[in-house]
């Protein structure tokens, strides 16, 4: 890859101020670590980004795309090619009856505040998701019971020729924590929910308890992807955890949390390769101790 080639190349697309070269991954990361990406870019709209695909497209420049980094682990070597990042610049959303249609960039807790005011019930379980709602579609996000799949109407969908077309939540193929887009490396561009007339103060209610029991149960004021294993079938991965006897397990600054043994948490300048090294004593002793294979929920990406 040519730098400067792919840096004029960007610039002919989007203003310079949103062309970042050389871009620590872990400003852009919860976990805030993660090396350089070559190139970051923040395009302002949906042409802008339908025309960095097709440049990455045509050139076979290699790219990620990016919500709010609530899901990353970035190895320290950081990502070559160009990281497009869809957050605040992709972030318009109306409410129609009970309808709610969003731009993908959209954080959940700003959608489900605005959602709760207009006294809509089903996607509380959101409101405390820390990423964006393209981010959300991925990963089929969910937590207390609920999840994507139960409220996306459609989704409609950027594909890497430019084309634009929409897709059914039946056609969003949504699993636990995967959908389409696990395997087609499509981009999430708009979301339609379908939600349910309610309350005002029987949802307020329910968001308040679930910001309760997140708060009082899970380290969200330290740095971290969220639960660090995907619940293996049968079992709770920060149960088996614990009862291996690994909550709070420290190597360096990498930590099993003393507080929530499903996630694994930063307690300041953990590399990725710590983080990495930590999961792969919590996996081997948690097989050893009761056979059960953990797979990381966390997407481990980039060079190291
Ligand atoms: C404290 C904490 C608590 C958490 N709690 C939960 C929880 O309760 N439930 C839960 O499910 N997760 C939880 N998470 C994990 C994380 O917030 C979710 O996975 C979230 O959906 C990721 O969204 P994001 O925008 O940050 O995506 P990113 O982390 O930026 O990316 C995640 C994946 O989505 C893809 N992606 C992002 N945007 C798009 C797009 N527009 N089009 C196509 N692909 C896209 C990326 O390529 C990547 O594969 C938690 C994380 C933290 C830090």
């Amino acid at each position: 890859m040519d730098r400067k080639h792919v840096y004029d190349k960007l610039c002919t697309i989007l203003k310079k101020e949103d062309v970042l070269e050389n871009e620590l991954m872990k400003n852009h990361t919860s976990f805030k670590i993660g090396g350089p990406a070559d190139f970051l870019v923040i395009p302002r709209n949906e042409e802008e980004l339908k025309n960095i695909i097709l440049l990455v497209n045509k050139e076979k420049i290699p790219f990620f795309i990016m919500g709010n980094g609530s899901n990353l682990l970035v190895r320290d070597g950081g990502i070559r090619g160009v990281v497009i990042k869809l957050s605040d610049n992709f972030s318009k959303f109306e409410v129609n009856e009970n309808i709610v249609k969003a731009q993908s960039g959209i954080l959940l807790s700003k959608l489900a505040k605005n959602i709760l005011k207009c006294a809509l019930a089903g996607f509380e379980f959101a409101s405390g998701i820390p990423g964006t709602l393209g981010g959300a579609i991925a990963m089929n996000a969910g937590a207390y019971g609920g999840e994507m799949k139960d409220v996306v109407h459609a989704v409609k969908l950027l594909d890497m020729d430019g084309n634009i077309f929409e897709c059914s939540n039946e056609e969003m193929k949504f699993g636990y924590r995967k959908s389409l887009l696990t395997e087609k490396k499509y981009i999430v561009l708009e979301v339609q929910l379908i939600l349910n007339k309610g309350n005002y103060e029987d949802i307020k209610s329910i968001f308040d308890d679930l910001t309760l029991k997140r708060t009082t149960k899970q380290p969200i004021n330290m740095p971290s992807a969220g639960s660090t294993f995907k619940r293996p079938v049968g079992y709770f991965a920060g149960k088996l955890i614990e009862e291996a006897g690994l909550k709070g397990l420290t190597l360096k600054d990498a930590q099993v949390s003393p507080k929530h043994s499903g996630f694994v948490v930063n307690l300041g300048n953990a590399t990725a390769k710590d983080i990495i090294e930590l999961l792969d004593v919590v996996k081997k002793t948690v097989y050893d101790k009761f056979q059960v294979v953990l797979e990381e929920e966390v997407k481990i990406i980039g060079e190291e």
